[in-house]
C-alpha cells in the first residue's frame, strides 16, 4: 500500500488510467488491511472528506458519492414499472443500498457482497453511506455475486452491479457469461444496470460491455454520470432491459422536485436520467454505430 506519498494519495493505474494519475490531498489514514480479497485504505482527505480505497483504487468518496451511488441506482429503478424487489452485487460501502431503499415501490432489497471487512469498516467509519445495511428492506449475503447468481432465477426486478473495476475478485461480473446469468435471474421485464467505465479512457471497454449487454438483452443502452473522484471526472453504466419495446432513457416515474428534495437525491432529477444518455457524438457512433 505505497499509494500515499508526500501527504498524497494518487491513484495509479496504466490500464485502467493510462499515462496519468488522479491525487488527494491526505490528512490522515484511518485504517488499512490487507483482507481476503483486496487491500483496503480508508483516510481522511482535506477536500474529498473520507474515502474508500480498495488495491489503491478510490471507490467513492463523501464529496461526491451521492452522484454515482443516486444514478446506479435510480436509473433502473425509474426505468422500471414496478420494482419490487432489487438485487445488489457489490456495494460494499453501504451506498447504493441507501438509495435504492428510498425508492417508493421498492419493497425488498438483496444484497451479496464478497467482501465482509469492506462492510464492517464502512459501518464504522463510513456510516453515511453504511446507514443502507441499516434498513429493514435490506438483506445482505456475504457471498460471490458470479456464484449467487447461479442459484436465483426469476426472482428480481431490477439487479445493481456496483462492482469494483475489473481486476481482482470482481473480473468475472464484467464477462458475457455474467449477463447470462443476470437475465435468468430476472422476473419478465427486470432490468440489469452496471458499473461501466468512463469513455474518456476506456471506450473500447464501454463498447465491450455494452455488447455483453446486448447479447443477452433486446434493449440495451450506456448512460454516464459525472463524479471527480473517478477517473477522468466521469463513470457510465451499461443498463439492459428483458422488454424489447422499453424506453431506458425516458423514466417511468416522473418525481416532482419536492419529491425529489424529500427523497433527499442530490443528483438524480427526472431530467438527469433524460440527459445522461444523451452522449457526445464520438461516444454515440463507437457505442452504436460500428
Ligand atoms: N462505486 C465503486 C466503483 O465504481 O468503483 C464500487 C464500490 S463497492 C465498494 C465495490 C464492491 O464490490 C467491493 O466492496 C468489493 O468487495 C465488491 N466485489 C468485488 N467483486 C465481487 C464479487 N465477485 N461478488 C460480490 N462483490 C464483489
Amino acid at each position: 500500500m505505497d499509494t500515499i506519498e508526500k501527504g498524497w494519495f494518487s491513484e495509479i493505474h496504466e490500464d485502467l488510467l493510462p499515462g496519468q494519475a488522479f491525487s488527494m490531498r491526505v490528512k490522515k489514514v484511518l485504517h488499512e488491511e490487507k483482507s481476503r480479497y483486496q487491500d483496503i485504505q480508508i483516510v481522511e482527505t482535506t477536500d474529498y472528506g473520507r474515502a474508500l480505497i480498495l488495491d489503491g483504487i478510490i471507490q467513492c468518496t463523501l464529496r461526491d458519492e451521492f452522484s454515482y451511488q443516486e444514478m446506479i441506482s435510480f436509473l433502473p429503478l425509474c426505468a422500471h414499472p414496478n420494482p419490487e424487489k432489487v438485487l445488489i452485487v457489490g456495494g460494499g460501502d453501504g451506498g447504493v443500498a441507501r438509495e435504492a431503499v428510498k425508492h417508493p415501490a421498492v419493497k425488498e432489497v438483496h444484497q451479496v457482497e464478497i467482501d465482509d471487512r469492506v462492510v464492517e469498516l464502512s459501518k464504522k467509519y463510513l456510516p453515511e453511506m453504511a446507514c443502507g445495511f441499516d434498513h429493514p428492506k435490506l438483506h445482505l449475503t456475504i457471498g460471490d455475486g458470479f456464484e449467487y447468481m447461479k442459484n436465483h432465477k426469476n426472482e428480481f426486478d431490477v439487479i445493481i452491479t456496483d462492482s469494483s473495476d475489473p481486476i481482482g475478485p470482481a473480473v468475472a461480473l464484467f464477462e458475457e457469461s455474467y449477463y447470462g446469468l443476470l437475465k435468468t435471474a430476472l422476473r419478465p421485464g427486470g432490468i440489469v444496470c452496471s458499473q461501466g467505465n468512463n469513455y474518456w479512457c476506456g471506450l473500447d471497454y464501454c463498447k465491450s460491455l455494452l455488447e455483453n449487454c446486448k447479447k443477452h438483452f433486446p434493449t440495451a443502452a450506456y448512460a454516464f454520470t459525472t463524479i471527480p473522484s473517478y477517473p477522468c471526472g466521469s463513470i457510465g453504466f451499461a443498463i439492459g432491459c428483458l422488454d424489447p419495446e422499453r424506453k431506458l432513457d425516458e423514466p417511468l416515474h416522473v418525481f416532482t422536485k419536492a419529491e425529489v428534495d424529500k427523497l433527499n437525491l442530490r443528483y438524480y432529477t427526472s431530467e438527469t436520467h433524460r440527459a445522461s444518455f444523451v452522449l457526445p457524438r464520438f461516444v454515440e457512433k463507437a457505442l452504436y454505430e460500428s
